[in-house]
């Protein structure tokens, strides 16, 4: 019998990604390949990367100089190591990786990675293979479902695909041009591979997409389905305790996803809506298609239904023309929103997308200073949110054993992590906890005497919640 070859595969990027890079792993299990953690020894190692902003771009070509050395210790030990370049920078900038690194063997986009067994056979005897069409196959038809052994290594929570792509061509973005348009999976083949996590002892589902809510895949009664619908489906899979969903668009919250969150308790009431701008100038420049009064307006929906209901979101500081009043105007909307925490970052101009053609930009300097001054706020924020919860009682999801010996860590319902001094056998449970301190980030607390006491938690009264 033949040893297995090594894979060793890294993500960069959103959560999509990961899940990415899961499903390679399955489809070259295949092949003969198993993972390591280890670079080094690998037979294979795969980039799997982000195209969002310069900087994850830049850090794959930093990667490859790296790999180039490693390369060249495995030929020196008579071994061969192939190199991979898959995600959104193989498919905006394909054969211009291989002529920047020669030493990258294939170079697969997105939506061909199910192609990975024939490009590496392509790409053997120092041949090189590229894939960056969207193919005419959908993928999901082609990859093979995660081995039940595969599915338990991975632990009880994970990520099921239900849409790609994404049609709304914020100014700024280049999704729409690696990931193409938006294209949703059928709702049944959703539920098949959720029940496969779930009998493989699989607790919680986030369903993962770049624009998630714009879910419309075809239903279990051949009519198009929403998110919302497809939630009330997955909430009656035996042994699904939590769902999720992520990223939403405001423009794109309907009312069956608001009554998912009114009836589905499995629905977990922490909800990613990125807004990027509190300026209804800016938000117009980016092409958002909805102005802050709209995202109010969708936030209070949610509020209506849901009191226990937290939100994070996403903010570009430094878009092109971004005065100090338009960004005033999204520290006013964070103050009065209140978040749980959220993601900002500084605008950088992506090639190929219409920002990138605008002439108003800010200077380093004052991007700089703009995101200090609200990353302050979002943590201050995120700070009271999370003190909030210490001495209460509240439901944590068990994940695994923490690095502290005898502790385990779950996460409560807005993904607070949350340890405890407890059993292995807990991993997998959902248990009362009482909070009773909070070091950085993480919430320390003891199991609460009884497994059926539940208190439910309010939002916190130090945030301020919008009008
Ligand atoms: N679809 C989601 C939405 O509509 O908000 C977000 C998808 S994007 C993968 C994640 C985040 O990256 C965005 O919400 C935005 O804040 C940020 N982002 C995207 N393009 C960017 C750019 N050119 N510069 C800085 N941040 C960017
Ligand atoms: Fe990018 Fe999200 Fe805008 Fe789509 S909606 S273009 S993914 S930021």
């Amino acid at each position: 019998m033949k040893p297995p070859r090594k894979l060793h595969i890294k993500s960069y990027g959103c959560q999509m990604n990961v899940y990415d890079a899961q499903r390679m792993v399955d489809t070259l299990a295949g092949e003969g390949f198993v993972e390591t953690v280890h670079a080094d020894d690998a037979d294979l190692v795969i980039l799997n990367t982000c195209h969002i902003r310069e900087k994850a771009s830049e850090k794959v070509y930093s990667e490859l100089g790296r790999l180039r050395a490693a390369k060249e210790d495995a030929a020196r030990d008579g071994r061969e190591m192939k190199i991979a370049v898959a995600g959104c920078v193989a498919q905006a900038e394909g054969e211009e990786i291989i002529r920047r690194a020669p030493v990258v063997d294939v170079v697969v986009g997105p939506q061909s990675y199910h192609h990975l067994p024939q490009l590496l056979r392509r790409a053997q005897h120092g041949g090189r293979a590229i894939e960056t069409e969207f193919p005419a196959d959908d993928k999901f038809g082609f990859l093979p479902q995660p081995r039940p052994d595969a599915i338990r290594a991975r632990g009880i929570s994970a990520f099921v695909t239900v849409q790609e792509g994404c049609d709304k061509f914020c100014t700024f973005c280049v999704v729409p041009y690696t990931r193409g348009t938006e294209a949703s999976r059928p709702a049944e083949k959703i539920v098949d591979d959720v029940k496969r996590l779930a009998d493989n002892g699989v607790r919680e589902i986030t369903l993962i997409g770049q624009n998630v809510n714009a879910y419309h895949g075809e239903g279990l009664d051949g009519r198009s389905c929403t998110l919302g619908r497809l939630l009330h489906r997955l909430a009656e899979v035996p042994g699904i305790a939590r769902l999720r969903y992520s990223t939403s668009h405001p423009n794109d919250v309907d009312e069956t996803l608001i009554a998912a969150h009114r009836d589905l308790p499995a629905l977990m009431p922490f909800v990613h809506l990125p807004v990027q701008s509190g300026s209804d100038r800016i938000l117009a420049a980016m092409n958002r298609k909805h102005t802050v009064r709209d995202y109010r307006n969708v936030i209070d929906r949610f509020r209506a239904v849901r009191q226990d209901i937290a939100f994070s979101s996403d903010f570009i500081v430094g878009f092109p023309g971004e005065t100090e009043e338009d960004f005033s105007a999204t520290l006013a909307l964070v103050t009065q929103i209140g978040y749980a925490g959220a993601y900002s970052f500084k605008y950088s101009p992506r090639p190929g997308t219409p920002a990138a053609e605008m002439r108003e930009t800010v200077s380093a300097a004052d991007m700089d200073e703009r995101l200090a001054r609200l990353q302050e706020l979002i943590d201050s924020q995120q700070s009271a949110f999370n003190k909030a919860a210490v001495g209460a009682t509240v439901d944590v999801l068990f994940e695994r054993a923490a690095r502290n010996a005898g502790q385990i860590v779950g996460r409560t319902a807005y993904l607070q992590p949350a340890h405890v001094m407890a059993q292995l056998d807990i991993v997998g449970q959902i248990l009362p906890v009482r909070i009773e301190s909070l070091e950085r980030y993480s919430l320390l607390g003891e199991l609460a005497p009884s497994p059926h006491a539940h208190v439910s938690r309010s939002v916190p009264s130090q945030i301020s919640i919008g009008a």
